[in-house]
């Protein structure tokens, strides 16, 4: 098998793999194959900490890898919400854009050449159609183009207004039928093109279908502590204070440690992004708030991005529960011991204060 297809199951060379493979994906399941519980991995990291990238991938076969993807697409759609197509989707999407910055870098670099094959820009670009519609500005020999030049089409059909002024039209330069982007903007576009062509056809039935219902029930449990991960979102009571001498000692410790070791776990970071969100930070906000940090601006404006749905709901902060399995929840103090979400000690904790100043007026 192709490891390039364990890496972009989405890619229809990959779906062609599977399909060749032969593989029953009820009798893996059935089997409890690797794959499944793989399969059960990515969902559960999409939900939780925004990526599909295994946290022990040396434990999964390139096979497994590949298989994990049309199991996963099977849990999302049994799971039947659209908030976990959106999640899921925009996971996808966010792993393969670390991926394709990751292959471009070195496929484009002869020194730091491995055995593995790489994937070039071309390659993505031809994967999505796009390949007659993207060239990039001529430079120097030697080196990487720093601009592209989009067809207005699929600029138009990519980019999204929502994402922030400057990728409305009337800010960008546009000559001769395209628009002008760089390198960062192209991966954002690319990485839209991922995201929908994962959510594509998002949920499917699988109930009802031949083999369905048995497919459905052998995966029932899966299923269950997956919409349980989902509905670990509550409706926080509307907070809008920034006071961060009251955060909780799980949310003071991730930040301590955001800013003296400038580095964090992908859903550990994802956890804190929830929680300010929760609290009423805007994007600017946040990032503001993170300056002092390593932590990449554009990372940080996408993690929000992730973390409000289309109606503008935040996606919650995980509850205690899922902290501790994380071996976030830390510094345990009384307050805890009567709550069960960090959102519900903050509220207590404002409550209880005897005088809050917000965050925001200090730095007004
Ligand atoms: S009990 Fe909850 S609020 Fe307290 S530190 Fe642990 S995760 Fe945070």
């Amino acid at each position: 098998m192709n490891p390039l297809h364990a890496r972009y199951p989405f890619f229809e060379g990959a779906r062609e793999a599977v399909e060749a493979a032969g593989v029953a994906l009820p009798t893996l399941v059935a089997e409890d194959a690797p794959a499944v519980a793989r399969g059960r991995e990515r969902v559960e990291r999409a939900l939780l900490s925004g990526t599909t990238a295994s946290e022990t991938p040396r434990e999964w076969s390139v096979q497994d890898e590949l298989l994990s993807y049309p199991i996963a697409r099977i849990l999302v759609s049994l799971i039947d919400a659209p908030a976990a197509v959106r999640k899921y989707a925009a996971a996808e999407a966010a792993t393969a854009a670390d991926r394709f910055t990751d292959d471009f870098e070195t496929s484009d670099d002869g020194l730091k050449s491995t055995s593995r094959r790489r994937l070039s820009l071309d390659d993505v670009l031809r994967e999505f159609d796009l390949a007659d519609d993207v060239r990039a500005e001529p430079l120097e020999r030697g080196r990487d183009p720093d601009w592209y030049r989009v067809a207005l089409g699929s600029y138009l059909t990519l980019a999204d207004p929502d994402w922030g002024e400057r990728w409305r039209l009337v800010n960008r330069e546009v000559v001769d039928g395209t628009v002008r982007v760089e390198r960062g903007d192209l991966s954002r576009l690319l990485r839209e093109a991922v995201e929908r062509r994962v959510a594509d056809g998002l949920p499917f039935q699988v109930r009802g279908t031949a083999g369905g219902d048995a497919l459905a029930d052998s995966l029932a449990e899966e299923v269950g502590t997956l919409r349980d991960l989902l509905a670990d979102r509550r409706d926080v009571r509307d907070i809008d204070t920034v006071a961060p001498d009251l955060f909780p000692p799980c949310m003071s410790h991730l930040l301590d440690r955001v800013r003296r070791d400038n580095e964090l776990d992908a859903h550990s970071t994802f956890a804190l992004t929830a929680f300010l969100t929760g609290i009423g930070m805007d994007t600017d906000e946040i990032v503001r708030f993170y300056r002092d940090t390593a932590l990449d601006e554009e990372t940080v404006r996408y993690q929000t991005e992730y973390l409000r749905d289309d109606t503008g709901t935040q996606f919650g902060a995980p509850t205690c529960a899922t902290m501790q399995a994380y071996g976030d929840c830390v510094n345990m103090d009384k307050r805890c011991e009567t709550i069960a979400h960090p959102m519900s000690y903050y509220e207590k904790a404002l409550d209880e204060a005897d005088e809050v100043r917000d965050w925001r007026e200090r730095e007004a």
